[in-house]
């Protein structure tokens, strides 16, 4: 972590958990808790708690974020969350290319770029989920397979739109709810990767300013020792993310 360049960032993806009551419950306890934090902090709720979370967190340290949206604006798209409609209620950033959603959903390098495109136009952060499933891991095609999903997914792009609000979030598929993390010598070695490929596909300015998350089975007593590894800029969070004091621990790691 370098945070005289890049401002960690922590973020929970609720994934499809809690009910409205459950989601603003926990995001009100969430904002006692990170009343004085020196970190970003993000909540993707889903999207039926979204509104009602969004007048819990207003004015707080705690940020909103969506957990996938679609890139049209509006239109016939039975069952499709806009852009538009999701900075209408004070989102700020929009998880995109989450793994269970390329897995399940049929998420390609070419919709993420398209949904990145549109969170970009839309003020919206978009925090872009990479990572290589096992098989690919042990057949040694991690760093293929992460060019692949960086250079296709920022495809169109230029530095300067990207710069200030590109968050690339590393989340190593057998890793994600799994228990198993990577060891903090293969989050290192990736996420130095990601850097310099951000470096070769654009500049070194927005390879130094990109914040790079680290994702799978992040728990409060495995943050701190990922947190500071040098190119790595923050956590996006999913099961330890559900409970307010489990994830303000996490939040809270430099202690
Ligand atoms: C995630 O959903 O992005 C994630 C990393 O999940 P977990 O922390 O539960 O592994």
């Amino acid at each position: 972590m370098n945070p005289t360049l890049r401002k960690p960032l922590i973020a929970g993806n609720w994934k499809m958990y809690k009910t409205v009551r459950e989601a603003v419950e926990t995001a009100r306890e969430l904002v006692q808790f990170t009343a004085a934090v020196n970190v970003d902090v993000m909540i993707a709720p889903p999207f039926t708690a979204l509104a009602p979370v969004a007048e819990v967190v207003r004015g707080t340290s705690v940020a909103l974020g969506a957990q996938n949206l679609f890139w049209k604006n509006e239109g016939a798209y039975t069952g499709e969350i806009s852009p538009v409609m999701l900075s209408d209620i004070g989102c700020r950033y929009a998880i995109i290319g989450h793994s269970e959603r390329r897995q399940y959903f049929g998420d390609t390098d070419e919709s993420v770029n398209a949904k990145i495109r549109a969170a970009l136009q839309h003020q919206l952060i978009p925090v872009f989920c990479v990572g290589e499933t096992e098989t690919q891991r042990e057949a040694k095609e991690t760093f293929s397979v992460l060019d692949k999903q960086v250079t296709k997914g920022l495809e169109g792009f230029s530095s300067e739109a990207l710069s200030g609000l590109l968050v690339v979030a590393y989340e190593p598929v057998w890793a994600i709810g799994t228990g198993k993390t990577a060891t903090i010598d293969q989050v290192q070695e990736v996420h130095a990767f990601l850097r310099s490929l951000v470096e070769k596909r654009f500049d070194n300015l927005l390879a130094k300013t990109v914040r790079i998350l680290y994702g799978g089975s992040v728990k409060p007593d495995n943050v701190t020792e990922i947190m500071n590894m040098p190119d790595v800029d923050g956590a996006l969070v999913g099961g330890a993310s559900l409970s307010a004091k489990g994830f303000n621990s996490i939040i809270h790691f430099h202690h």
